[in-house]
């Protein structure tokens, strides 16, 4: 199965994420996760990025694409995957069609996890992260210690481009550039909408059914 995960920051993607290559044993990659890995190891990659991710920019379309195929062209997706932050233009899309094309393969779905801009700028500045990358928020799923994680003890922190001025740009990006995708791939027959704003178990037992549901008609 393939399948992109899309959705403005903040919906929950990285959450569903995690359950679904669970409950699927699909490799998920992530691009926003990939880039910060780059931006902390001081690779090209993220020297050419980190500029644009803390203005709450997108990536050049030509630096990023380029990763996300050789990562598509590796042993490990080779069975199937699940997207998560790619693609967010409609020329990574494209990129992307014309690659799985080559390939000989094709879009399972695409699923859509949709949470109004009011929420999402709720959720982000409170949002929390620590070192290994588990997810707090100061109200809704605060640690045990203020500012500590609750299973390495290590110091949370706000991750730049959670500050209010760089939500608002990166909702702003996202209407702009990544919603032209919803059209996209309804037209394609690829669409699946979820309700962002439910619980995360809510969300998550919707999207399992529908993925299901999915990989069945594949088999056929
Ligand atoms: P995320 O964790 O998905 O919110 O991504 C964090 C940041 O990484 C975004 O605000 C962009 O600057 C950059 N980024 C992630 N994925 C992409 C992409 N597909 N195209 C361009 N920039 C991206």
């Amino acid at each position: 199965m393939n399948l992109i995960l899309v959705g403005p920051p903040g919906a929950g993607k990285g959450t569903q994420a995690e359950k679904l290559t669970e409950d699927f044993g699909l490799p998920y990659f992530a691009t926003g996760n990939i880039l910060r890995d780059a931006v902390a190891d001081g690779t090209e990659l993220g020297k050419k990025a980190k500029e644009y991710m803390d203005a709450g920019e997108l990536v050049p379309d030509d630096v990023i694409i380029g990763v996300i195929l050789d990562a598509l062209k590796g042993e490990e997706a080779s069975s199937g995957f699940l997207l998560d932050g790619f693609p967010r233009t409609v020329p990574q899309a494209d990129a992307l069609a014309e690659a799985l094309e080559k390939l000989g393969r094709r879009l399972s779905g695409v699923l859509l996890i949709d949470v109004p801009d009011d929420e999402v700028v709720r959720r982000l500045s409170g949002r929390r992260v620590s070192k290994s990358g588990r997810v707090y928020h100061v109200d809704f799923d605060p640690p045990k210690h203020p500012d500590r994680c609750d299973i390495d003890g290590s110091a949370l922190i706000q991750r730049d481009d959670d500050r209010p001025e760089t939500i608002r740009k990166r909702l702003a990006v996202y209407h702009d550039q990544t919603e032209p995708l919803v059209d996209y791939y309804e037209s394609r027959d690829l669409l699946r909408r979820f309700d962002g704003t439910r619980t995360p178990t809510d969300v998550h037992d919707h999207i399992r059914a529908t993925v299901a549901t999915l990989r069945l008609e594949d088999e056929l």
